[in-house]
């Protein structure tokens, strides 16, 4: 909402609210023909898809390797327990994978953060 203009937003919300009495309607999912019928009742753009920023994620999962962190995805949620996690086809890689927050990895590759003062979750 807060990086995004209003029409943008506006727009967003139809096209969702579409996907919704889509389902309720036809139980029809996607954007097929029910849909676009929907978006076009509600007076939003029959579109897949839009032009719209979306906040960076929070959090960031890391392989910590040799002293070192590899950034392997970025996450908005933190999930609760990835200690059984690995890398597909690196079995090596199980309990090195770790979330991260954003800003303390920025720290870290700044050298302004120690990886031992780094709060690094599992
Ligand atoms: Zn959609």
């Amino acid at each position: 909402m807060e990086l995004n203009e209003p029409d943008v937003i506006l727009d967003t919300l139809k096209h969702e609210v579409a996907h919704a009495l889509a389902w309720e309607s036809d139980r029809s999912v996607g954007h097929g023909k029910i849909w676009k019928q929907w978006v076009i009742k509600l007076g939003g753009a029959p579109r897949a898809t839009g032009r719209f920023e979306v906040p960076k994620a929070k959090w960031l999962m890391v392989l910590k390797q040799d002293n070192s962190l590899q950034v392997i995805a970025e996450r908005h949620r933190r999930q609760r327990n990835i200690r059984q996690f690995l890398l597909r086809g690196q079995p090596a890689t199980k309990g090195k994978l770790y979330y991260i927050e954003r800003a303390q990895f920025d720290a870290w590759s700044q050298g302004k953060l120690s990886l031992t003062e780094a709060e690094l979750w599992q």
